[in-house]
């Protein structure tokens, strides 16, 4: 391990883990390329595995906002139904151990997920079907609750150059609150529509 790298905690779909719900991953080449670029080394999770469901496991989503998800005023169902918030809690709590065991600051998530979505994250909508919508999933909202510096990553990036989706979205703890940018949510026709 190069000590002189700065740790920061990736969503290990991100990397290349094979960790998503279906079994699958979101390798993002560019967020390689800039994570070196800024000297950065990547400190892999996946919050939804680690917190007990295993991959690959049923699409889930939460009734509410994350925030309520954190004070237990709304949950995370799977798609059969089941409630799955305390794994998502859990799986929460331990992206936040791993982060300070690392000594990781800032964290890059991949949007839309109920757990690392940042500017974005699937839930519930009026008519009881699941969507993205405006705000961080599970995990997104614990790792800013402890203070860390949190962006959202579209991921799947094959290189900047050729790409239409290079503009990761960002949100910064409780010093800059309203630097989260709106407009990356569901961007990408090719994007997934529950992506865990
Ligand atoms: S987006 Fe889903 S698959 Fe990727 S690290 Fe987060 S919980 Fe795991």
């Amino acid at each position: 391990m190069d000590t002189s790298l700065t740790p920061v905690l990736v969503s290990a779909c991100l990397l290349g883990r094979a960790c998503r719900y279906d079994g699958g991953h979101n390798r993002d080449v560019v967020l390689d390329e800039q994570l070196a670029a800024r000297g950065e080394r990547a400190v892999p999770v996946c919050p939804e595995d680690a917190g007990g469901l295993g991959t690959p496991r049923p699409a889930a989503w939460m009734t509410g906002a994350a925030a309520e998800v954190l004070a237990g005023c709304a949950r995370v169902v799977d798609v059969h139904g089941r409630d799955v918030t305390a794994q998502f809690v859990a799986g929460a709590d331990l992206a936040v151990e791993v982060a300070r065991a690392a000594g990781a600051r800032r964290a890059y998530l991949k949007e839309r997920s109920p757990s690392c979505g940042v500017a974005a994250s699937h839930r519930v909508n009026g008519a009881g079907a699941s969507e993205a919508q405006s705000g961080p999933g599970v995990t997104a909202q614990r790792l800013l609750d402890a203070g860390l510096e949190v962006h959202g990553v579209e991921g799947r990036r094959v290189h900047e150059d050729h790409d239409e989706h290079h503009h990761d979205t960002a949100q910064r703890n409780a010093a800059d609150p309203n630097a989260q940018e709106q407009g990356a949510t569901n961007r990408g026709s090719d994007a997934p529509r529950n992506e865990p």
